[in-house]
């Protein structure tokens, strides 16, 4: 199989940027901005290049869905055969809608609540990652309760180094990640004796955006001789579960995690136990395969500086203004070889200092109502999306080829009011008279409240 490098599904051409077959300001002109796109054969090529790097290990691949939850590039991956990561009752549901086998589902978290475990056993998940001693409890109450047996592997806190942002490490031993090594073993004492819980295997995950092999070997390393001291005391352990967080390259020059190196080293690890693998990559699969239109709206020069204000923000895309992430700026319209470059600072129209996705950078002259592209733009966007300052969201759109299609519509303001309801009480002036039980506004149930008709045209719960 041929495999492209990334980005190769995002080139010029007659002067214009193309996502494969189609010109992306044809696409802004017709949808507006700011909007996602995603390429299908990025998305496509990535999930292919991993499933190859690691074929000699035939792992289950578990897509996190907290990259990027969209229904329809979930679909292509289930489609593919992958499975899912899911981190909450929500995505669950929208795992299961998307068309991933709950046999092949995943389910980490330090926080789920009974509901969101219930729901879990019932639809008969692979394995629940259990992250606490008091976790493990609630599990076995509700399976219990529901007469089913329940799958765990427990979260192992490998306390690794990583370089990566302090926000997203999350297997130091500071972390409210995972369980430590020694409570571990005895909660699967525990596990060994439970009727209704049934080990699977170990699992790690030890933080996002990792461009080295290196802290993936120590942490399974260490994994790895619990794993078999837990099976020479008797327990049924089949799998290692190396979690994701496979670092992407934002910036010219910083490469990605190399995963064939990662699934060479591994490689003994795992076969010398007889362990099958599972991987939970996000990043890796949408990052690189999206991106965010936006237009320029002003230029300003205030002071020493010169901003580029353009109409998407940091509640489209959050990582710049919370990790200081880095991401490529590119003009849809090819700049000429020869035209000046400036310094800018690309800032969105929130009301927020942090509202910026490139501070001091050098970029091709930019002129208002030009459109630019946010690379690299396909995880932790939308799904870490908000509407802060009343913004709807943008819509979705896919390309394949030379095709497209909206996979998500824009937002309207009507969907900025769904679910709020306003107590006529509040406001009437009949407080003290003898009719005001008549007032009290109707208790509303949730899923009442979702079914109001109020414009939105998207899935409904
Ligand atoms: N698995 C777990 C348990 C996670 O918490 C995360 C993200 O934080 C992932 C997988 C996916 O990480 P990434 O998108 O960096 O691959």
């Amino acid at each position: 199989m041929k495999i492209m490098n990334h980005h190769s599904y995002f080139n010029y051409k007659h002067g214009e940027l193309f996502c494969e077959g189609v010109c992306i300001s044809e696409v802004a002109r017709r949808v507006g901005t700011p909007f996602y796109l995603y390429s299908y054969n990025s998305l496509m090529g990535n999930y292919r290049k991993l499933a190859h790097a690691f074929s000699k290990l035939s792992p289950l691949i578990c897509y996190s869905l907290k990259a990027n939850g969209n229904l329809t590039l979930s679909k292509i991956l289930a489609t593919e055969g992958a499975g899912a990561d899911i981190l909450s009752g929500g995505e669950l549901y929208k795992a299961l809608q998307a068309g991933f086998s709950p046999g092949k589902i995943v389910f980490a978290g330090p926080g789920k609540n009974e509901k969101e475990i219930e729901y879990a056993l019932k639809e008969n998940v692979f394995m629940l990652n259990v992250e606490s001693a008091s976790e493990l409890k609630l599990i076995e109450k509700t399976a219990q309760r529901l007469n089913r047996k329940a799958r765990v592997s427990l979260r192992l806190n490998p306390d690794v180094e990583v370089e990566t942002h302090r926000y997203i490490t999350t297997g130091k031993k500071e972390n409210k990640f995972g369980i430590s090594f020694s409570q571990a073993k005895k909660l699967y004492e525990k596990i060994a004796k439970s009727r209704i819980i049934k080990p699977v295997g170990v699992h790690i995950h030890i933080g996002s955006q990792i461009t080295s092999p290196v802290p993936y070997i120590k942490a399974l390393e260490k994994a790895g001789e619990l794993f078999d001291s837990l099976k020479e005391k008797g327990l049924n352990l089949q799998y290692i579960d190396i979690g994701g967080g496979f670092g992407i390259s934002y910036e010219k020059g910083k490469p990605p995690l190399d995963i064939e190196e990662l699934a060479k080293k591994i490689y003994p690890l795992l076969k010398k136990r007889e362990a099958k693998l599972i991987i939970e990559p996000g990043r890796f699969l949408v990052g690189p395969a999206g991106l965010l239109i936006t237009r320029v709206l002003y230029k300003k020069r205030g002071g020493e500086k010169t901003f580029i204000i353009v109409d998407a923000g940091m509640n489209d895309l959050i990582r710049p203004s919370l990790y200081g992430a880095y991401h490529q700026i590119k003009k849809l319209k090819e700049p000429g070889k020869t035209k000046p470059s400036e310094v800018v600072d690309v800032v969105g129209p929130l009301c927020e200092t942090g509202d910026f996705f490139a501070l001091g950078r050098s970029l091709p002259e930019t002129l208002e109502g030009e459109y630019l592209a946010l690379m690299d733009a396909g995880a932790y966007s939308f799904s870490m999306s908000s509407v802060y300052n009343a913004r709807p969201r943008p819509p979705e759109v896919l390309v394949k080829e030379d095709r497209w299609w909206i996979i998500r519509e824009r937002e309207t303001y009507q969907d900025l009011i769904r679910g709020e309801v306003i107590p006529d009480e509040l406001f009437s002036s009949s407080r003290n008279s003898s009719d005001s039980s008549a007032r009290t506004f109707p208790i509303v149930s949730p899923s009442q409240q979702g079914k109001k008709e109020t414009g939105y045209k998207g899935f409904s719960q």
